[in-house]
């Protein structure tokens, strides 16, 4: 291996690097992935969107269960969760995906490193080296004509804090022995909505404390409006725009106290805290340092094809800067990048159209500009709302709550932003996306066929409502 110069050496096997591995190998490129942990998949298949959705799936199964009666079916009795097997789940889910993985690899013909890799600097006559520090003992140097660098990231921690069994982040909660009783979640993003969501239908009492004036602040103010409203609903105890937040250890779990939006001090008694505030990019230890890239606050800054201030060297993923940390923006980064390593066709990342999901119940997605934001960028802004009480299939799914709201600008009817919250939000999205990918018009998609019923077709009165003609309400 030693003498082999491959095309590309991607650093970091999650998704953004082994998209990219792959993808490039399908290209007909040379191409060797390192990556530093045991099993390939990176945040997203081991600690995050796939063990997370897993745990969601069980626990929408069980609210269907707490209303079996209502939906026809006698004879369930007294349901119970068995903590142990959602886990056990869960860790099935993950394991036949890290198999798939390295199935793909070798189908790919893609020379895995197991182990740490660092960069050594600028490429000579053309040829990077990356030192890895193998796993299983010893080290190998790869070398490549060009290096992508997909590291990844890691849950912040509130200063002063370690992560332990009753401080948790992401990874810990993933594997905590019991479920417990009680849960304050630190952040109110994607992150700590879906767990207090998933903790709450398991029956954990649970409290939110969020620093800002809204719950998932990067969605349309309406959206977080109607979150709030269910979420308080559903018996989620919600505190905005608070400060000062303490962590205390006692033997029951821990007191968490806080500063109220009135200055008043607050503190709640819990089993376990969950510090959700973000994610630090990965990039310390790797060395970069050797080259010309200078990272802002840790993250890799790009221009549009990825490439970084190094000639040769691409970043993708939770690292670079300036893009949301989300599994697929980092793929399609990796697949923009492998285009262009083998001189093929590629668009580069379009920040606009990029769908953020958030999987909580009700599921939240959107794509495009807020209200706000439109407005900011000088839009004469149009708007429609459709409430899902119009929808048969959501009747049918008994799932009437939330909405879909579609941002457009009034002189062209040009659609620019879709926010939903409801149900199957994170499925229709995809269609939303194609419409604005597409620079569809309000009235194209009033006369695009929706198959009915679906939850889908809501979106066909959603884009009528911004005409006033929405048929169902
Ligand atoms: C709880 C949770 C839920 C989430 N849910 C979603 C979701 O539903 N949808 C979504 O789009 N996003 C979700 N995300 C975000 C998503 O997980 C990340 O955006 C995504 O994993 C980033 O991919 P990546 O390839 O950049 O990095 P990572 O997935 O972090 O992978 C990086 C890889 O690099 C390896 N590595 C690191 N350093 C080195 C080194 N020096 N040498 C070799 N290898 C190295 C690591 O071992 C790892 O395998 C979630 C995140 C969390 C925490």
């Amino acid at each position: 291996m030693a003498d082999t110069i491959f095309d590309v050496v991607v650093v970091g096997g999650g998704p953004a690097g082994y998209t990219c591995a792959i993808r490039a190998s399908q290209y007909g490129l040379k191409v060797a992935l390192v990556d530093a942990n045991d099993r390939l998949g990176g945040t997203c298949l081991l600690w995050g969107c796939i063990p997370t959705k897993a745990m969601l799936f069980t626990a929408e199964v069980w609210d269907h269960l707490k209303h079996a009666a209502t939906y026809g079916i006698d004879g369930v009795g007294e349901a119970r969760l068995n903590w142990k097997n959602v886990l056990a789940r869960k860790d099935d889910v993950i394991s036949r995906h890290t198999k798939g993985l390295d199935f793909l690899m070798k189908k790919n013909k893609i020379a895995t490193f197991k182990g740490f890799g660092k960069l050594t600097g600028p490429s000579k006559d053309g040829v990077f080296a990356v030192d890895v520090k193998l796993t299983v003992g010893g080290a190998e140097t790869v070398k490549a004509k060009k290096v992508v660098v997909a590291t990844g990231s890691d849950a912040r921690m509130l200063p002063g804090y370690q992560a332990d069994e009753t401080i948790l982040t992401n990874y810990e909660i993933l594997k905590i022995a019991e479920m417990p009783k009680s849960l304050v979640v630190i952040g109110s993003g994607a992150v700590g909505v879906e767990f207090a969501s998933i903790f709450k239908s398991f029956g954990a009492e649970v409290t939110i404390l969020e620093m800002l004036p809204r719950v998932v602040p990067v969605e349309d103010e309406e959206i977080s409006k109607e979150l709030l409203r269910l979420f308080k609903k559903r018996g989620i105890d919600v505190n905005l725009s608070i400060k000062d937040t303490k962590i205390e250890k006692n033997k029951d779990g821990v007191l968490v106290s806080w500063t109220d939006s009135n200055g008043k001090p607050q503190k709640k008694q819990a089993e376990k805290v969950l510090v959700a505030v973000g994610r630090s990019p990965r990039t310390a230890g790797i060395d970069l340092e050797k080259t010309n890239i200078k990272p802002d606050r840790g993250f890799i800054m790009t221009n549009e094809w990825m490439e970084t201030t190094e000639p040769g060297v691409y970043a993708i993923g939770d690292i670079v800067g300036g893009m949301p940390q989300l599994a697929h923006v980092g793929s399609m980064a990796g697949l923009v990048v492998a285009a262009k390593l083998a001189g093929k066709y590629a668009r580069p990342v379009n920040r606009a159209r990029i769908p953020g999901c958030t999987y909580t119940d009700p599921q939240i997605a959107s794509v495009g500009m807020t209200e706000t934001q439109a407005k900011e960028k000088g839009y004469q802004v149009k708007t429609g709302k459709f409430p899902f009480v119009g929808n048969s299939k959501a009747t049918i799914l008994d799932a009437h709550d939330g909405f879909i709201k579609v941002v457009s600008d009034a002189k062209y009817g040009e659609i620019l932003g879709v926010h939903i919250i409801g149900p199957y939000a994170t499925e229709i999205i995809a269609e939303a996306v194609t419409a604005l990918e597409l620079e569809a018009t309000v009235e194209e998609m009033m006369f695009t066929i929706h198959a009915h019923p679906t939850v889908a077709e809501a979106l066909l009165d959603a884009y009528s409502s911004v005409e006033g003609k929405a048929v169902n309400v």
